[in-house]
């Protein structure tokens, strides 16, 4: 979806049919300059923090969450597994790049059953998951590279998800834009560690898949492939569209957001 030269990726029949709301940004519409151009969401690379604070606005204004801007809730991330049942009391957290309280400290996966309050993590290359139990009423967003994934921060934020609703909820999966098998060359210490966990990772490999490692840990936690929803596009890439840390270094970068709206 585009508004204003920004865009985004939304379910909007979720919303529509559950007043859930799942989105992943892209990196146009926003006022940063390079080498965060333009839509920078994170406050922690070094960007103006009043940039950060306007494409924050403009994203929330995007997805008609305008009125909850500073309900905004985001992690210091940390590529761990930790995971944070959000509260009213941790609504806010980081949700202003200039000044306001600290994001919720060393953690990478944010799960509310609290409605108005948008939970937000950042990305460039690293793998974004939003899980929703829609019948219950509650979302789980994760930030998966690697080493998270490796560490079970994906099962980590289902058994949170399940635990704040029921163990018998229906879920269902997005995994939004991260650097694809194309674009991710690593080590065969980091190729062996997910062919020892994943059956889907081949050993004989210089290319890492994190889309197929994340899908099957969703599965392995209870959230078949048929309930899951893979965007599928490689930010390395598409740096016109998104942003890589692999591809560019010193970059901005873009968010999954999750909010039950009503
Ligand atoms: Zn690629």
């Amino acid at each position: 979806m585009v508004r204003d030269g920004l865009a985004w990726h939304e379910d909007r029949s979720l919303r529509e049919r559950a007043g859930i709301v799942v989105a992943f940004s892209e990196r146009t519409g926003g006022l940063s300059g390079p080498p965060y151009a333009s839509l920078n969401l994170a406050a922690h690379v070094g960007d103006e923090p009043d940039a950060v604070d306007e494409n924050r606005r403009r994203f929330l204004d995007a997805l008609d969450l305008a009125d909850r801007r500073d309900r905004l809730t985001c992690a210091q991330q940390v590529h761990g597994a930790a995971v944070r049942i959000v509260q009213p009391r941790d609504a806010g957290r980081g949700a202003h790049a200039a000044g306001g309280v600290s994001p919720v400290p060393e953690t990478d996966a944010l799960v509310t059953t609290q409605a108005g309050i948008p939970l937000m993590l950042l990305y460039a290359d690293c793998v974004p998951v939003v899980v929703v139990a829609e019948r219950a009423r509650a979302v789980a967003v994760a930030h998966a590279g690697w080493r998270g994934l490796a560490a079970g921060v994906v099962r980590n934020a289902v058994a949170a998800l399940r635990s704040a609703t029921s163990p018998d909820e229906d879920l269902v999966a997005y995994v939004g834009p991260h650097i694809g098998p194309c674009c991710y060359e690593v080590g065969p210490e980091v190729v062996s560690q997910f062919a020892n966990k994943f059956v889907t990772i081949r050993r004989a490999s210089a290319v890492l898949d994190l889309g197929a490692a994340a899908a099957e840990e969703l599965e392995s936690s209870g959230v078949p492939r048929e309930r899951q929803c893979h965007l599928g596009i490689c930010t390395a890439h598409n740096t016109e569209r998104f942003f890589s840390y692999r591809a560019e270094g010193r970059t901005g970068r873009h968010a999954a957001l999750a909010c039950i709206v009503a």
